[in-house]
């Protein structure tokens, strides 16, 4: 029998498929067959599971107390402890005898330690979170090698996980995967948006009952409307043939001769001819953190002025806007080694890592761009490049100022550079208010609306539970867009809106109306998009918006757009 379940959709594409799981570390699943398991084999890996586990404790170690001194150091001694504690160690070879797999054997061999701390009083209750601490790591460094290779999926797979982290997604092949659902996550999180790039059907945040589907099982992943079907019937099967807008290759404008451009999001190298394909103006945001997820050292100098050049090479005439590092946030690196932070939203990310003192990622990344933006031929695309997360004039300025000095280290060395285009993005209240100081230092402010709403509206990109609040259509996110655009024209500087808002095609003569002069958006839809924009009357579009912006609720703003 058919089932039907409704998350979140986030690619207007549908794809049937079997399921292939994703599991988290400690979601291990039922056990085996006794008889299957190898014991040797099991011990052999808690062995070396528990070695690498003591190295990584005692890096940790030292690094701690570098950073904080030898008290706060100490708990690594504790983890180290429990790692060879008898108790917990002849727990697990015991329970591998008994004919248990590895991970199943650590698990169970922490339970009873964890609960006798659990039922003791104080300090010596969060004894427990250390020994949970210890047991992941554990289960962490015994399962890697065993998870599902999402580079190596079968042909028509549909992946299943609880969520998708933005480098297990960098990993999917869109050529061999039907589409993904995940329990949670949210429209503007980074699988989503990677999921619409590469044109695979995705549902996510569909919740728990998502967990009994199992493996093998026939699903219907509806990225459209947002629903999963368990056993699709042809009435269900019959949604994935839905007709595809024309692609447009030209430039667009509307009825009345405003040019709008449409270009493309990408994060990959793999996306630039997917964008091409969909007609894209160009690129309006390169997400370059993806070059330096899933390995072990950023790129250097050389990979990434062969990457971006590879972008300008696949736009002829057009621009490439290219976005310096965004780390942090829900995309962090663990090779760079950052502190772990309570609020990482809140924390070290975007310009403020590329500024930190203690890296030189910022100067080699530019370095890079300024090569790349050096041979610009008249064939290829023209470079420009924008900064993220900036929320003062002070962090633009310092910006800007690094852009100065690797041009003359460029021309004291004498290699050939050129100084790119340069802008900002536009994501935080803060920006929104320094906009017009922000516009006269640059050529052109672009609105990433995934973060503005999230910052604007105090609601996560990530949280399933304020998914409702996380909504541009909130008139204080229309209003904030309005604010900027009319800073960047007023300092002669274009405005463009690289976030997921702009790729909504019921929401562009709003945009339009709303006098953005670029839209950037996942590739595949780039031709509803332009197909919007030559049925738009500026001048409507303008009074229509200035509708929209006295509205008081979102409810109101809704009722305008579908008038
Ligand atoms: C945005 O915040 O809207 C944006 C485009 O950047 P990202 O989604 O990569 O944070
Ligand atoms: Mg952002």
């Amino acid at each position: 029998m058919t089932t039907e379940l409704s998350g979140t959709g986030v690619t207007p594409r549908a794809g049937v498929g079997r399921v292939v799981w994703y599991r988290g570390t400690t979601d291990l699943g039922d056990p085996p067959d006794p008889t299957t398991v190898d014991p040797e084999e099991e011990l052999a890996a808690f062995e070396s599971a528990q070695e690498a586990a003591h190295e990584e404790l005692e890096r940790e170690r030292e690094r701690t107390r570098d950073r904080l001194g030898e008290d706060e150091a100490e708990i690594f001694d504790a983890h180290r402890a429990f790692l060879d504690d008898p108790e917990i160690t002849g727990g697990i070879e015991a329970a591998i005898e008994n004919g248990l797999p590895a991970p199943h054997a650590i698990r169970r061999a922490f339970e009873d330690p964890i609960a006798r701390f659990e039922n003791l009083e104080g300090s010596m209750a969060e004894r427990a979170d250390d020994l949970r601490d210890v047991r992941d790591r554990l289960l962490r460094l015994v399962t890697d090698g065993d998870r599902t290779d999402l580079g190596d999926l079968p042909n028509g797979s549909i992946l299943v996980a609880e969520r998708l982290t933005p480098s297990d997604t960098a990993q999917l092949d869109p050529d061999v995967l039907a589409g993904f659902a995940t329990i949670f996550g949210g429209r503007t999180s980074h699988a989503a948006i990677f999921a619409r790039s590469l044109g695979i059907p995705a549902v996510v945040g569909v919740g728990d009952e998502l967990a009994q589907v199992g493996d093998g099982r026939e699903l219907l992943v509806d990225g459209e409307d947002g629903t999963v079907v368990i056993d699709p019937d042809d009435d269900a099967r019959s949604r994935i043939s839905d007709a595809e807008a024309a692609v447009v290759a030209e430039h667009v404008s509307t009825a009345d001769g405003r040019e709008i451009e449409v270009a493309a999001n990408v994060g990959t190298l793999a996306e630039l001819d997917a964008a091409a394909e969909q007609g894209a103006d160009g690129i309006g945001l390169f997400r370059t953190e993806f070059l330096f997820l899933d390995r072990d050292a950023p790129p250097d100098e050389q990979e990434q002025y062969e990457a971006y050049t590879a972008a300008l090479t696949a736009f002829p005439g057009e621009r490439v806007v290219v976005r310096t590092l965004d780390v942090g946030g829900d995309k962090p690196i663990p090779y760079l080694d950052a502190p772990a932070e309570e609020n990482p939203f809140l924390g070290v990310r975007g310009i403020r890592r590329s500024l930190a003192s203690d890296s030189d990622l910022f100067d080699t990344q530019l370095r890079a761009l300024l090569r790349a933006a050096g041979d610009d031929e008249d064939a290829d695309g023209s470079l420009a490049v924008m900064f993220p997360l900036v929320v003062t004039v002070e962090e633009l300025d310092a910006a800007l100022s690094r852009v100065e000095s690797v041009a003359e280290e460029l021309a004291a060395e004498g290699i050939d550079y050129a100084i790119p285009e340069l802008g900002v993005m536009i994501e935080t209240p803060g920006s929104v208010f320094a906009a017009e100081a922000l516009a006269q230092r640059v050529s052109f402010l672009s609105i990433g609306t995934n973060d503005l709403t999230q910052y604007v509206m105090a609601a996560s990109r990530e949280n399933d539970r304020t998914a409702d609040l996380h909504d541009p259509l909130y008139p204080a996110v229309l209003r904030a867009i309005r604010r900027t655009v009319t800073a960047a024209h007023d300092g002669d500087a274009w405005v463009g809106m690289c976030g997921e808002m702009a790729g909504d095609p019921d929401l562009t003569e709003l945009l339009v109306g709303l006098g953005l002069d670029e839209l950037s958006m996942s590739a595949i839809t780039i031709p509803d998009v332009k197909a919007n924009v030559g049925n738009i009357d500026t001048e409507a579009a303008r009074e229509r918006a200035e509708r929209v912006l006295d509205a008081e609720t979102r409810e109101t703003v809704v009722e305008l757009l579908s008038a």
